[in-house]
């Protein structure tokens, strides 16, 4: 017999807008090919200048880059708005709903803590957060 995870009935989540996933800590953000090429068509950009200017290996995969200070290279911090939203990688389409995100209550009050959208605003029914969870292991 399965158990129902600790969020059956859901949670609560609704972006603020603030940016502060996209700025701070340097981190990894993984992409494939698919999402770069994508990035590249909505910039209307060379694949190659998007793979140069805003990738990295990072053990053995690509992530996106950051700027010295930590934002994201896509961040623009004068709008503190993601320039290529509508095609944003996996993990950012799906934050805060990672595996490690929602582990245990604990991981999640720490997910709270760091992100001002979380535990707030639109209640995301348990089907959905499974749906985003099994889109990239994180
Ligand atoms: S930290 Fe949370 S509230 Fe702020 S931009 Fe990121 S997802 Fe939205």
């Amino acid at each position: 017999m399965s158990e129902e995870p600790w969020y059956q009935d859901g949670l609560k989540f609704r972006c603020t807008g603030c940016g502060d996933c996209c700025t701070g800590a340097a981190g990894a953000v993984w992409v494939d090919e698919e999402n770069l090429e994508k990035i590249a068509e909505h910039l209307d950009k060379p694949i190659g200048e998007i793979r140069l200017m805003h990738t990295r290996m990072l053990r053995g995969k690509i992530s996106l880059t950051e700027f010295p200070n930590g934002d994201c290279t896509f961040f623009d911090g004068q709008t503190r708005s993601c320039k290529i939203y509508p095609v944003r990688p996996p993990q950012c389409k799906t934050w805060p709903f990672w595996k490690s995100n929602v582990s245990d209550e604990q991981a999640w009050q720490q997910t709270v803590k760091e992100c001002p959208g979380s535990g707030t605003g639109d209640l995301i029914p348990l089907d959905e957060i499974e749906k985003r969870i099994s889109v990239i292991d994180l």
